[in-house]
C-alpha cells in the first residue's frame, strides 16, 4: 500500500479516535514537486480544538497516563522511537511527498533524528527529580517537578516529523498531554505519528492531532483556557501574534522563530570545507531552514576565490524529483512560498545586489526555485535583513573580526551563527561575541537530541531538546513539612 494511504484521510485524531471535523470541512494537501493533490486533510476549527483540549485534560487528570511511572512512560516513548525507525522508509516517503524535501534527507536525517529524539527523552522520563531545600528549622522543604498539564504544540512545514518529535517527546517524558497542530501545508506525518504512538501503547487522549489552518485551528489553541502552554515554531510575526493572544490566559510559551544567520568565513579557513559548509548552510532543505546560513560574510582576501568555488559547488547540486536519491534540491513547499522567495529575488536585484547564480523558477511542473547567490550585498538591503526561507544566499565582505561581528549582530534575529577559521582564539572569541542561540565552529547545521536549541533576540525564547528542553515542560512545586 502506498505510504500516504496508510493515513486515515480527512480525519482528526482526538481522544484516541479518528473523527471528522465537526463542521465537516477538508482541505487538499499538495505535492509541491508535481502540483497534484496527495490527499485531503480534515479542517479542524475552534470546536475541534475544544474537543481535543477536553480529551487531553481528561487524559491528564483521570486517564492511565497520570498514574504511569516515569519508566513506564519512557518505555512507550522508546517504542515510538523504535517504530519510527522500523517504518523509516514509509514515513520518509510521506514526508517527502508532502513537503518536497529530498528523500535522502527524509531517510537519513529527519526520520532517524525523530526516532532518536523519542529515545533520548525516553531516558529522561524516569530521571525528573526535585530537590531538598535547606530551609529554617523545624521545617523541611522539598520540590516536585511536575508536568504543566495540557500543552498545545504548533509546528511549521519545513521539518514536520522532526519538529513534532522535538515537541511531543519531551512533553510526554514530563507527563503532559498534547494537542498538536501541524502546518496546513504538511499535515500528513503528524497523523502517521499519532498512529505509531497508538501502536506503541500511548493511552487515548494523551496525544491529539488537529489538522487545520493557522488563524482558526492554531488561534483557537492559543486562546483555549484549558491549554496550559503553547510551544510554537514558525515565523516571528506569528510568534508575536501568539504572544499577544496567549496573554489572555497567561499561557506559558516557548517560541522558536525566524533567523537571518551569519556564516563567517575568515581567510585562514579550510577552504574546501568552508565552501561545502556555506553551500549546505543555505541550500539544505531548499533553504527552508530557520537556521539557514543566509548571510555569508567572506573576508576580503578570500572573497573572489571563495565565490568561484561556491558557485561551482552550487551549480553541481542536482535539482528535481525529491524522490530520486540523487536529488539535492527539491521544490519549495508551496506556490505561495515560491512566489515569496522570487519576490525577494526581485528586491535583491532592485536594491543593487549582483545576481551571480539562479534567481528564477525552474521550468516545468513543481515549485522549484533555482539556487540563487547574490554578491555585493550590503547588510541594510532587504535580502540581508528579512528571512527569505528559500535557496537565496547573500554574500557580504569584511576586513577584520570586530567589523564582521558588528555586522553579523546587526539583525533583529539571533538563532544561529557560524565561523570558519583555523585560528582557535579567533573562533572562540567570535563564538562569545555572536548574539545567537547556537554557534558552529568549522561546521554548520549540526543538531543533537541532547543539545539545547533556541533563539536570542527576536528568534524567540525557551530551549528545545536536551535537559533544558525537558524543563520547559515542567513546573516546580515547593512542599513544606513541619517536623516539630
Ligand atoms: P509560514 O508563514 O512560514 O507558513 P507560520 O509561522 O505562518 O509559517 O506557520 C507556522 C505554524 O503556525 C503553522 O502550523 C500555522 O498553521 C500556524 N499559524 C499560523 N498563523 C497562526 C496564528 N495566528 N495562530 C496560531 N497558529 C498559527
Amino acid at each position: 500500500m502506498p505510504a500516504v494511504q496508510k493515513i486515515a484521510p480527512g480525519r482528526l485524531y482526538i481522544g484516541g479516535q479518528w473523527v471528522d471535523a465537526l463542521a465537516g470541512g477538508t482541505f487538499p494537501t499538495i505535492n509541491p514537486a508535481t502540483e497534484e493533490t496527495l490527499t485531503r486533510a480534515a479542517e479542524g476549527r475552534a470546536e475541534d480544538i475544544d474537543r481535543a483540549a477536553v480529551a487531553a485534560r481528561k487524559a491528564f487528570e483521570e486517564g492511565p497516563w497520570a498514574k504511569l511511572s516515569g519508566s513506564d512512560r519512557g518505555r512507550i516513548l522508546w517504542k515510538i522511537g523504535d517504530l519510527l525507525e522500523a517504518r523509516v522508509a514509509e514515513v520518509a516517503e510521506i514526508e517527502t511527498l508532502d513537503s518536497g524535501k529530498t528523500i535522502t534527507e527524509s531517510l537519513r536525517v529527519d526520520v532517524p533524528m525523530a526516532a532518536d529524539c523519542f529515545r533520548y527523552f525516553a531516558g529522561w522520563a524516569s530521571k525528573i527529580e526535585g530537590e531538598t531545600v535547606p530551609v529554617r528549622a523545624p521545617f523541611f522543604n522539598y520540590t516536585l517537578r511536575e508536568p504543566l498539564g495540557v500543552v498545545g504544540q504548533i509546528i511549521p512545514w519545513n521539518f514536520p516529523i522532526l519538529l513534532a518529535a522535538w515537541k511531543v517527546a519531551p512533553a510526554l517524558a514530563a507527563g503532559n498531554t498534547i494537542v498538536l497542530k501541524p502546518a496546513e501545508q504538511t499535515p500528513l506525518s503528524a497523523l502517521r505519528l499519532a498512529q505509531i504512538a497508538e501502536e506503541a501503547g500511548l493511552p487515548p487522549g494523551v496525544l491529539n492531532v488537529v489538522t487545520g489552518f493557522g488563524p482558526t485551528a492554531g488561534g483557537a489553541l492559543v486562546d483555549h483556557p484549558g491549554v496550559d502552554k503553547i510551544a510554537f515554531t514558525g515565523s516571528t510575526s506569528v510568534g508575536q501574534e501568539i504572544m499577544r493572544r496567549a496573554s489572555g490566559t497567561l499561557k506559558r510559551l516557548t517560541l522558536e522563530l525566524g533567523g537571518k544567520s551569519p556564516n563567517i568565513v575568515f581567510a585562514d579557513a579550510d577552504l574546501d570545507a568552508a565552501v561545502r559548509g556555506a553551500g549546505n548552510a543555505i541550500f539544505y532543505n531548499k533553504g527552508e531552514v530557520c537556521t539557514a546560513g543566509s548571510r555569508l560574510f567572506v573576508e576580503d582576501a578570500l572573497h573572489d576565490t571563495f565565490l568561484d568555488k561556491l558557485s561551482a559547488f552550487t551549480a553541481k547540486l542536482q535539482q528535481g524529483d525529491p524522490l530520486d536519491p540523487k536529488t539535492r534540491l527539491g521544490p519549495q513547499v508551496s506556490e505561495a512560498q515560491m512566489a515569496r522567495v522570487l519576490s525577494f529575488v526581485d528586491k535583491g536585484k532592485g536594491e543593487g545586489a549582483r545576481l551571480v547564480l539562479g534567481g528564477e523558477r525552474a521550468p516545468g511542473k513543481g515549485y522549484f526555485v533555482r539556487p540563487t547567490i547574490f554578491d555585493g550585498v550590503r547588510n541594510d538591503m532587504t535580502i540581508a535583513r528579512e528571512e527569505i526561507f528559500g535557496p537565496v544566499l547573500s554574500v557580504l565582505r569584511f576586513r577584520e573580526i570586530d567589523e564582521v561581528v558588528r555586522l553579523a549582530n546587526d539583525t533583529p534575529y539571533g538563532l544561529a551563527a557560524a565561523v570558519w577559521t583555523k585560528d582557535i582564539k579567533k573562533a572562540h572569541r567570535a563564538a562569545r561575541l555572536l548574539r545567537a542561540g547556537t554557534v558552529w565552529i568549522n561546521t554548520y547545521g549540526l543538531y543533537d537530541s541532547a543539545m539545547p536549541f533556541g533563539g536570542y533576540k527576536m528568534s524567540g525564547f525557551g530551549r528545545e531538546l536536551g535537559h533544558h528542553g525537558l524543563m520547559e515542560y515542567t513546573q516546580t512545586k515547593s512542599v513544606w513539612v513541619d517536623l516539630s
